[in-house]
């Protein structure tokens, strides 16, 4: 593109949408911008044909007014169905995360045979993740999992739970198998979103 000082412009910005995929830019045929977006690009004062391309959803295109103002930045904005001109909600600050979910269950910890004490203490599991957590409600048995060194939790029969780390094995019952898989349900979703 060659560019005449004395020549009226106008300013490109396309950004993605929130949490869509980076895509590539192109603005009449050629690349533009860096890391799937493009502030304040100086274009001339013509239609032009602005295209974002990614291999997950193909190519969304759209061609630009050739009436754009002197100085007009054009802001665009894409996500996985169009390429389209921003609005105030795109401008408007994000809302906040939602609060991290965190669950907790009913569960007790068998005490293995040769155990002082009662057969059992009884307490809660917490998982979120960024913590995965037992406290007995009695005792001293509590047990902390930084999740991301959690290998797996599943279930051994309908009643027992069984959280693996590499170096360590620990097994606690619940009420019934309905609450061990929403323990396992929960756990696959909280594993999803640690940092
Ligand atoms: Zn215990």
């Amino acid at each position: 593109m060659t560019e005449n000082k004395n020549k009226a412009r106008a300013y490109l910005t396309v950004l993605p949408g929130r949490g869509v995929d980076r895509a590539n830019l192109l603005l009449d045929g050629n690349p533009i911008g860096k890391d799937g977006q493009v502030t304040r690009q100086p274009i001339t004062i013509d239609q032009h044909k602005v295209a974002a391309r990614a291999s997950r959803w193909g190519e969304h295109t759209l061609t630009t007014d050739k009436y754009l103002a002197n100085g007009e930045n054009l802001e665009l904005v894409y996500d996985g169905s169009e390429l389209r001109k921003m609005n105030q909600k795109d401008k408007s600050v994000p809302p906040p995360k939602p609060q991290e979910e965190t669950r907790k269950f009913n569960v007790s910890h068998p005490h293995k045979i040769g155990f002082i004490g009662r057969g059992k203490c009884t307490g809660t599991l917490t998982i979120s993740s960024s913590v995965v957590q037992y406290m007995p409600s009695e005792g001293d048995h509590g047990w902390l999992w930084d999740p991301r060194s959690i290998v797996s939790i599943t279930m051994d029969g309908e009643k027992t739970i069984v959280i693996k780390t590499n170096d360590n094995k620990k097994e606690y019952t619940v009420n019934d198998a309905k609450d061990a898989r929403a323990i396992l349900e929960f756990w696959e979703k909280a594993r999803k979103t640690i940092k």
